[in-house]
């Protein structure tokens, strides 16, 4: 993007590792060679993007040190892009559904705390535009035609403005879009249709399929390319399977939490005196203070469980010390 703004740093950070292994040249293995870094403003406020980037080390394979990136990279941003595709869905969905102009949309994407400028949202509907009139054209067919393949990654961008979905289809080798079509529906179908007008454009085979897995992707994906592996981006399926654990674990800190509510009246009896059990009481309010506040970060660690199991630490402390009597 041309124009650039201050922003502030990334709240959260992301580690996207390829989903794909094995070297589509070759066929053997990959390993992850470097990182690459990237901050990105979506939805969810700044992210930043460290991805794992894999390269073939066969000195004889076509592919040999070519990077291979994060499949789930370009679902995130696209190449170059300081804005979320996220972002750009929600501004094109704005635009064309709701028939909003610059400044209303400026607005909301104010109000979802997307920091812009008016001017950039004028550029983020210029990106929406060219995206959704990508079309796989012969300076980007004889591109494709030397590296012999393609592996493609579908995503489905839905902004929460009526029921429209922005699908995107992209080649993961090249980084290259290669289809963008705002649906009002997710039906196995309509993505059938895409898949096969990507597949029809493009004149080299699919080595391979990516995506988040959801149903109609997967029927579309067995309807339009049989035998095509297919292969799910395990961000996606994590934060999903995930989000369950997650609701539970909160609820479970939430309740632990009430059961060690009153510190403060404890500690304030014992206030002003120094003797041995006054310390104690003290440094036992302030383990159980630093339990509370020790929040881990989901979906991998389980800030509840955390929370239960130092807490049960402190209670088998104060238990050994009443049974010793002291
Ligand atoms: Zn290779």
């Amino acid at each position: 993007m041309a124009h650039r703004e201050a922003r502030p740093r990334a709240e959260r950070e992301r580690v996207l590792r390829p989903v794909r292994r094995c070297c589509p040249g070759c066929g053997r293995r990959m390993g992850i060679r470097y990182e690459n870094r990237r901050t990105v403003a979506t939805l969810d406020g700044l992210v930043r993007l460290r991805l794992k980037v894999r390269r073939c080390g066969d000195a004889g394979c076509a592919r040999y040190r070519r990077p291979y990136r994060p499949e789930g990279e370009g679902a995130i941003a696209l190449p170059q892009h300081e804005f979320g595709l996220d972002v750009i869905a929600l501004v094109g969905a704005l635009r064309y559904r709701e028939h909003r102009s610059v400044p209303e949309i400026h607005r909301a994407l104010l109000g979802r705390n997307v920091t812009v400028c008016e001017r950039t949202v004028t550029n983020l509907l210029d990106r929406y535009d060219e995206l959704v009139a990508t079309v796989v054209d012969e300076p980007q067919r004889a591109a494709l035609a030397t590296q012999r393949r393609v592996v493609l990654a579908i995503d489905g961008l839905q902004p929460d403005v009526g029921h429209e979905v922005l699908w995107v289809i992209r080649d993961c080798l090249s980084g290259q879009v290669l289809l963008a079509r705002s649906l009002l529906s997710a039906a196995t179908a309509d993505l059938t249709g895409l898949l096969r007008e990507v597949t029809a454009a493009i004149g080299v085979p699919v080595a391979g399929v990516v995506s988040d897995g959801q149903h109609s992707v997967r029927c579309a994906v067995e309807d339009a390319l049989p035998d095509v592996p297919h292969q799910l981006c395990h961000f996606h399926y994590l934060r999903e399977a995930a989000l369950p654990i997650f609701e539970a674990d909160r609820h479970a800190k939430k309740e632990l939490k009430k059961q060690v509510r009153g510190i403060r009246p404890i500690e304030r009896a014992v206030e002003g005196r120094d003797d041995p059990e006054a310390e104690a009481v003290r440094g036992y309010g302030a383990a159980v203070r630093s339990a509370l506040t020790d929040d881990g970060r989901p979906p991998l660690a389980a800030s509840g469980l955390r929370l239960h199991a130092r807490l049960e630490a402190i209670a088998g402390s104060l238990g050994r010390v009443e049974e010793r009597g002291d």
